[in-house]
């Protein structure tokens, strides 16, 4: 899938060269063309999965074509975020991809004179990024008003929660226009979320990346650089090391799986492989004794390890990296569950470098290089 390939406009297409990207993002390919249809956006994804682009771009399309040159500035797209950095990090993307574009934006949050932002709100502006209290503030003394919105965006919704922000969009809500696109993003959908959502949102598109629960960065994430011999070697150092972990390694195939398991197993450490040529039996037997402690280490495929629910798993590591980035992300949210600190390394060789750049554009995160080979 390509960026055009989403009837994306010349102007925008022409910033995304510039930025460098090269495809969409998964939520991108999703979200994108929902958005452009108009229709309202349920948007399950954390920050690193480029969700931002994934709801600029098409706001920033709709906007451009209803441009006409010389018409007085109202604000017809606002983005409600719950931090100053959040805010001036969508400010900072809407600059690049409407780089082409005629549309003016800015970005209003809390702690810091008004003044200026006043003073920008004064010479109009199409698109406006928030934080709620401040939004609220300026709203108060009529340098905002909301009634030409068309495009309402609520970006971290469960921060939003947490942050004590949900009394402020509350008060916020009914001062938007009736007829209005919402897209609506949250990394989590606690209940009290759920019912904010569906209050809000008119017959929705649900749009979901990486169903794992756990933010990706409470997940120390190490690299290391390591050529298929040496592989195992690294992996019986690491456990020998971290006696007192329970770790599950992702192997690429079924027979990788097991070969990794006889050479665990002679060195004394014991392990069992799962993946889809084991009967189910033994598959949930191999479970019951890694959930129990019996044994420490498991060592699983990709397949079989889908709808693993491990409490407390310390330890992933990939001995293989997957084809797919998203996989990696899947993988890695096996640890670091439910708000508990989680570790996962890579183990990297010559010809699997390719795969780590992919997945660094997805995650938005630098892996830690632990070794270089
Ligand atoms: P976000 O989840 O919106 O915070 O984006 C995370 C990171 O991914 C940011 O640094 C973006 O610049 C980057 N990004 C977003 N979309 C793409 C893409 N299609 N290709 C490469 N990088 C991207």
């Amino acid at each position: 899938m390509t960026f055009k390939e989403l009837n994306i406009s010349e102007p925008i297409l022409k910033a995304l060269v510039n930025k460098k990207y090269e495809t969409p993002t998964p939520i991108q390919e999703q979200a994108i063309p929902v958005a452009i249809s108009g229709r309202d956006l349920l948007g399950i994804a954390q920050t690193g999965t480029g969700k931002t682009a994934a709801f600029a771009i098409p706001v920033i399309q709709k906007l451009n074509r209803l441009q006409v040159q010389g018409q007085r500035r109202d604000i017809k797209a606002l983005i409600l975020t719950p931090t100053r950095e959040l805010a001036i990090q969508i400010d900072e993307c809407f600059k690049d991809y409407a780089k082409y574009t005629d549309l003016r934006h800015t970005v209003i949050f809390g702690g810091v004179n008004q003044q200026s932002q006043t003073d920008r709100l004064k010479k109009g502006v199409d698109i406006l990024i928030a934080t709620p209290g401040r939004l609220l503030d300026l709203i108060a003394q009529k340098y905002v008003t909301l009634n030409s919105i068309r495009h309402f965006i609520l970006d971290e919704a469960d921060r939003m929660l947490d942050m004590g922000f949900i009394h402020d969009i509350k008060r916020l809500l009914p001062m938007l226009p009736k007829r209005k696109q919402t897209l609506f993003f949250s990394a989590t959908m606690p209940l009290a979320i759920a019912e904010l959502s569906k209050s809000i949102l008119y017959n929705p598109v649900k749009v979901e990346v990486t169903p794992v629960s756990s933010a990706v960065e409470t997940i120390e994430q190490c690299l290391y650089f390591v050529e298929k011999p040496q592989k195992k070697d690294l992996l019986i150092t690491i456990l020998k090391k971290e006696q007192d972990k329970s770790v599950l390694v992702f192997s690429r195939t079924k027979h990788g799986a097991d070969k990794i398991a006889r050479i665990l197993n002679k060195k004394g450490i014991g392990c069992e492989a799962i993946h889809g040529n084991k009967a189910q039996g033994a598959r949930q037997r191999a479970l019951t004794n890694f959930k129990s402690g019996k044994t420490r280490v498991i060592i699983a495929t990709d397949i079989a390890a889908r709808g693993l629910d491990i409490a407390n798993l310390e330890m992933v590591i990939n001995y293989d990296l997957p084809d797919m980035a998203e996989t990696y992300v899947h993988r890695i949210g096996r640890t670091g569950r439910a708000g508990n600190s989680g570790t996962a390394l890579t183990f990297c060789s010559h010809d699997e470098r390719m795969m780590i750049k992919d997945i660094q554009k997805l995650t938005g995160q630098k892996l830690n290089t632990v070794l270089t080979a």
